[in-house]
């Protein structure tokens, strides 16, 4: 036999064998349907940890939960000391909320919860409460410490890491999946999809759906390899006023009320989850001029926003990896 054949034979059953390697493991936690599908390496041990980390890390971020670490500082003023991870997802939202301008704040809980976010008992506060409510949101008063990893909150100041919580998630996640020498994963976290290497069943990238935020379905697929893609869409969850209005999650820390413009769903293509995470609402709450302006200073990732009326656009670095599956009135290419 030719050493070419033997090659070629060997390749195939490793294929072969990876194949049937493939692990399912589905659960639920931080409020999300999470799916773990990965090929190879300790797949199954891998998905097993990862569960327990986000399990986990649910218990430390957890805005409701009164064992959680940010439940604690929430309902406590003065300092506290963190676990690591908590104190990483302090530091980069409160980095974040600098470097947007407060476009992204992580200290708006307290606007959230009182429109029922929280509770899911939905109701529109008052002019004078969203304004006494916003007093408590400069998040420049929050105060962290590297060396003690300890964080300093004013009285009845709050931190909410629903923005980035599930990206970072995303990155322990795949990073579990590299120590156990998986070389091949899908993660589905509600809105947040991450992937690892190439999808080993086709050989091929991963394909990656966008949800149609117009009606039920796929409006945009993806081709793509190690990367994240997250999507923060005003359909996930909101609620209709008595006016008649819909009022979703995202929010305006500006006005203290939900974000109205005409941006029905935003996504970033990027290596890590958690920056993913934390663009995909920013650049929501930011509309389209802010958010090119955002891509054109930074251009360390993609974005694809939709907008009212069957209006796309994307940035050109996806012009090679995007499919579209249902009509648009108008699609956009920024460079
Ligand atoms: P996402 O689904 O990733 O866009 O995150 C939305 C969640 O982030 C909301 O449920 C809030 O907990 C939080 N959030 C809403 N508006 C903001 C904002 N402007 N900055 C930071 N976090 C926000
Ligand atoms: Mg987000």
């Amino acid at each position: 036999m030719k050493l070419k054949t033997v090659f070629v034979i060997i390749l195939c059953s490793f294929l072969i064998s990876c194949e049937s390697k493939t692990n399912k493991r589905s659960f639920f936690a931080m409020n999300t349907h999470i799916t773990i599908k990965s090929t190879c390496g300790k797949n199954k041990s891998a998905n097993r940890e990862i569960e327990q980390k986000f399990y986990n890390l649910e218990k430390l971020i957890s805005t409701t939960a009164p064992v959680s670490e940010v439940y604690l500082i929430n309902n406590n003023s003065g300092t506290v000391k963190l676990s690591d991870e908590t104190f990483f997802l302090a530091k980069y939202a409160l980095d974040g909320a600098v470097k947007t301008n407060g476009k992204f704040n992580p200290a708006l809980y307290p606007v959230i919860r009182a429109w029922g976010f929280t509770t899911e008992d939905y109701k529109i506060p008052s002019d004078i409460e969203i304004s006494q409510l916003l007093e408590l949101t400069d998040f420049s008063k929050i105060k962290l410490d590297s060396e003690t990893k300890t964080i300093t909150m004013p009285e009845k100041m709050m931190l909410d890491f629903g923005a980035i919580g599930k990206g970072f998630a995303g990155d322990e996640a795949i990073r579990i999946l590299k120590e156990n020498n998986v070389p091949s994963a899908i993660l589905d976290l509600g809105g947040n999809i991450q992937v690892l290497g190439k999808n080993l069943e086709t050989g091929e990238p991963w394909k990656v759906g966008i949800r149609n935020p117009y009606e039920d379905g796929v409006a945009v697929s993806l081709k793509v390899t190690d990367c994240a893609v997250i999507t923060s869409g005003g359909y996930e969850r909101f609620f209709v006023g008595k006016d008649g209005k819909k009022y979703i999650h995202i929010f305006d820390g500006e006005t203290g009320r939900p974000v109205e413009n005409n941006v029905v769903s935003s996504t970033i293509v990027c290596e890590k989850g958690i920056y993913g995470d934390f663009l995909s609402t920013t650049l929501f709450v930011m509309g389209k001029e802010k958010a090119i302006e955002f891509w054109k200073e930074n251009r360390d990732f993609e974005f694809i926003m939709m907008f009212d009326d069957l209006i796309l656009c994307y940035t050109a670095g996806l012009k090679d990896k995007i499919d579209f599956l249902t009509d648009f009135n108008k699609i956009e290419i920024i460079q």
